[in-house]
């Protein structure tokens, strides 16, 4: 038994090294790959379910490390929060997703925002307001080319410290929208009090909005609730045919996800947005 206990602790220990070394390398390595250029964007559309048209398209994170592989922004994002390379990094995301906005305009593809997920510590940094106008102004775009994604939790925790910001972001013509609505407990009182236009209905909501009546019945209230404020819904993550008609019936304004497509390089987003917009 004494030795069994052994094993286990040297186990445990093993796995626990193992963890701190590899979040130890994510850390580092964020440092490295900011200096060395090694993030990418990819882009994912939004499709607007009157029109059927791409309205905007999320930018999201990619990162290949060196000895990692593809690391998915879901290990390193909380660690660039932690370590505050978030702020670099962000306005590195701000700056790339504008960039490509503005060569998509130059190849004649008009009529697209650009939906940018911003964390919390960024919204807190008080250098962030002006770090932003100018990049966007450096692009020749304007607020109103802009979408921010704010997670639903990090702005419930958060509020008194970020309702400024993000009225002034709002005054400056950007679209703010609620991501992973559904996870962070608003209350009706609180949403009203946030200058918003949109609520993202988390993935794990539509995942079996086709079987799960409970699911189907949450989608179809942050859809009435939604509505009720004045705020458009996204569905994210919808993959089958039936979830869309499911959330088309229930009055959903667009939807997101494999269904249309995963994130894409900028070259396989401009072919998909041409092809799409121009039926
Ligand atoms: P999110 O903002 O909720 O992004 C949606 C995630 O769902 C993305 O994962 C996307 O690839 C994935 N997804 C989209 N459609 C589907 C679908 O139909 N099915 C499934 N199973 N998944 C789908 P990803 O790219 O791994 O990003 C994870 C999270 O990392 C994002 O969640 C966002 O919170 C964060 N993130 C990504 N890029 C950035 C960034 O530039 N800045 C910040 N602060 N956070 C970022
Ligand atoms: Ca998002
Ligand atoms: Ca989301
Ligand atoms: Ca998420």
């Amino acid at each position: 038994a004494k030795s069994k206990g052994r094993n286990t602790f040297e186990f445990f220990s093993q796995a626990i090294n193992r963890g701190v070394r590899e979040r130890l390398e994510i850390e580092n390595g964020l440092r490295d790959a900011l200096k060395h250029g090694a993030f990418r964007l990819h882009y994912q559309p939004q499709v607007d379910l009157a029109t059927g048209s791409i309205r905007s398209v999320e930018a999201l994170l990619r990162w290949r490390h060196p000895v990692l592989g593809v690391i998915t922004p879901d290990r390193f994002i909380p660690i660039a929060e932690e370590t505050k390379l978030i702020l670099p990094l962000g306005l590195w995301v701000l700056d790339r997703a504008c960039h490509q906005l503005r060569t998509w305009r130059n190849d004649g593809i008009a009529g697209i925002r650009m939906a940018i997920n911003v964390s919390v510590k960024q919204l807190q940094d008080e250098a962030f307001f002006e770090a932003l106008g100018s990049i966007v102004e450096r692009h020749g775009l304007s607020g109103s080319d802009i979408e921010l994604e704010i997670t639903e939790s990090a702005i419930m925790e958060n509020l008194s410290r970020v309702q400024a910001i993000l009225k002034s972001l709002r005054d400056y013509g950007i679209t703010l929208s609620i991501d992973d609505f559904g996870t962070g407990y608003s209350s009706l009182g609180r949403l009203k009090l946030l200058p918003i236009q949109s609520l993202k209905i988390d993935r794990s909501f539509v995942r079996d909005i086709e079987t799960d009546q409970g699911n189907a019945k949450i989608c179809d209230g942050i859809i009435a609730l939604g509505h009720s404020l004045g705020l458009k819904i996204i569905a994210e993550g919808v993959e089958t045919a039936a979830q869309k008609v499911r959330l088309q019936d229930a009055g959903c304004d667009a939807i997101q996800g494999f269904l249309i497509a995963k994130p894409l390089p900028a070259d396989e987003a401009a072919k998909l947005i041409s092809r799409v917009n121009a039926i």
